[in-house]
């Protein structure tokens, strides 16, 4: 899956990759992808429930509030889930 650079044009290489996507519970049901600040990046979040979820709304630009970090696993899912029926409604609008 193509990643794309991030809105503040830093392009991951596989290592800053390795420390910008991952699980962030054991379940691998939520996926965080940061633009390391530790690596040179804006330190942008954008989270997913798998990842190719996290891939593609990374690479739609989207952007997830740094306050969710201090968020449960299960409630960013949630968070996630309430975003994208609100999308849905959006589209039959
Ligand atoms: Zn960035």
């Amino acid at each position: 899956m193509l990643i794309e650079k991030c809105t503040c044009n830093f392009n991951m290489d596989e290592d800053t990759l390795l420390d910008s996507l991952y699980p962030i519970n054991r379940e691998k049901t939520v996926w965080n992808f940061c633009c390391q600040i530790h690596n040179n990046g804006c330190g942008r979040i954008v989270y997913g429930r798998s990842k190719e979820e996290t891939i593609e709304r990374w690479n739609n630009k989207e952007e997830d509030s740094d306050s969710l970090y201090e968020l449960s696993a299960l409630e960013i899912r949630k968070y996630l889930e309430e975003k994208e029926q609100i999308l849905k409604n959006i589209k039959n609008f």
